[in-house]
């Protein structure tokens, strides 16, 4: 993934997935509409203004032409005066209903080019007819028989044009009508083509949050859940988003700094911390190792068991805090004396074990003398005193018919035998050559 995608924030991330997401669904909505008003709604509302303002008036004005028919004729038979009003009546609509019809199709020049014709043809039918209703009435005389029926033809013709006017329009509005439901049709299949690129999009949006997040948050999790289980050196490798990475590095700094403090605890429980040398638990793991060498390569191991000589008079005459010090300083000798690889351990109160590996009898009892030796040359200054303490040392060695904890009891029961000759003395254990012991 590129530097600059990296760096973009969760909230980048979670903002683009839902854009994905949303644009199409949004972007189908503003164009649904748009459709839908100008394919759909403009056409049913003109349809609904021509059915008001234009079909019903041409209709409505058709009746009243052929109404007027009634009061002429009806005058022509009978001669009564009255039927003069009820056509005044008749014609005054009339001329409001042209004059309105021709007002609502004014944006229409051969429409209303047909119903002016119709208005002329209206026009000669209302002079005929005022002509007729005004003389006195000859039932008998031809000329005003003929000028009936020619008053009948004019509203006959107005009539027609009137229904030339009517089926123009009407045409009009079933081609309105069709656009509305063609229109509808295809924004029935614009919607659904929008819904099914919109849910795409949807997957998609999550696709790229899942893929974004999800792996980083799934990382996070499995690093959290293996830190639980104990594992110290897995390290959580987040990369996107920022947030997470840092939620990362300090998860990662953190498990750093926890096996630092628990390799320390671990040192610390296998150290005496009175002397800083190893202690019981450390000795006891140091020999099953030392044994299970022994055993399998038959390399060759010596124990030394160490005891400060009368150290109770120390404690006795100088004090237990200089007894402590003298403890430490014995210590600082045993360090100094032993090879760099052998280790020592205080195993109890005044009492030492040091393995040595790789080293046969005489070795070891050139090494325990070595030490002996120092320790009872070692002048230690406690409070302006100087203090001379000595040691008895037991030596026993690994061998084929001993286990690793009689070995110990051997080294033990030889620092008995380094007492019991007087102290201040090395002595071997009885499983090794009698002609090496009581060698100090
Ligand atoms: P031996 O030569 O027979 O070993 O005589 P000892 O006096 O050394 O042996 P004993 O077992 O009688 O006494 C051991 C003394 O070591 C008793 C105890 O007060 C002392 N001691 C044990 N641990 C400590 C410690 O941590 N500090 C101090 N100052 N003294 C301790
Ligand atoms: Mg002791
Ligand atoms: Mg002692």
């Amino acid at each position: 993934m590129n530097e600059m995608l990296k760096r973009k924030s969760l909230r980048f991330w979670i903002a683009l997935g839902m854009l994905v997401a949303l644009a199409p669904l949004t972007t189908s909505a503003g164009l649904g509409y748009l459709i839908l008003s100008r394919g759909v709604i403009a056409p049913v509302h003109d349809v609904a203004f021509r059915q008001k303002d234009q079909i019903i008036p041409i209709q409505r004005l058709q009746l009243l032409i052929w109404n007027t028919m009634t009061p002429v004729d009806e005058y022509i038979a009978d001669g009564n005066p009255l039927h003069r009003e009820a056509f005044r009546s008749f014609r005054a609509q009339i001329e409001t209903g042209f004059a309105e019809l021709l007002d609502a199709v004014n944006t229409d020049a051969t429409t209303q080019a047909v119903m002016r014709r119709a208005r002329e043809s209206w026009t000669t039918a209302d002079t005929l007819a005022t002509r007729l209703i005004s003389a006195p009435n000859e039932l008998a005389n031809p000329r005003r028989i003929e000028a009936m029926e020619r008053f009948h033809g004019e509203i006959v013709a107005t009539s027609d044009k009137l229904q030339a006017a009517y089926a123009k329009l009407a045409g009009e509005i079933q081609q309105d009508h069709d656009i509305a439901v063609l229109t509808y049709e295809r924004s029935i299949w614009i919607a659904g083509i929008a819904g099914a690129v919109s849910l795409l999009a949807i997957f998609c949006g999550v696709f790229v949050i899942g893929r974004i997040i999800g792996g980083s948050v799934d990382r996070l999790v499995e690093g959290a859940a293996l830190f639980a289980k104990g594992e110290r050196e897995h390290r959580i490798d987040v990369q996107v988003p920022p947030e997470l990475r840092r939620v990362a590095d300090e998860f990662n700094l953190m498990i750093g700094r926890i096996r630092e403090s628990e390799d320390a605890l671990a040192a610390l429980a296998h150290l005496d911390s009175l002397t800083g040398l190893y202690n019981r638990r450390a000795f006891e793991h140091a020999l099953s190792e030392a044994w299970a060498r022994f055993e399998r390569y038959g390399e060759p191991c010596c124990l030394l068991a160490i005891d400060i000589d009368h150290f109770k008079r120390v404690n006795d005459t100088y004090g237990h805090a200089a007894g402590d010090d003298v403890l430490q300083a014995i210590s600082k000798v045993m360090i100094q004396t032993k090879r760099r690889f052998d280790q020592a351990f205080r195993i109890g109160g005044e009492e030492f074990t040091i393995i040595l590996r790789r080293t046969d009898r005489a070795t070891a009892r050139a090494i325990a003398e070595r030490l002996r030796r120092a320790v009872e040359f070692a002048q230690i200054g406690v409070n302006g005193n100087t203090i001379e303490v000595t040691v008895s040392i037991g030596v026993s060695e690994a061998s084929d018919d001993l286990d690793a904890k009689r070995v110990v009891e051997h080294a033990d029961a030889a620092l008995y035998q380094a007492k019991s000759n007087g102290r201040n003395c090395v002595a071997i254990s009885s499983n090794s050559d009698a002609s090496d012991q009581n060698a100090a």
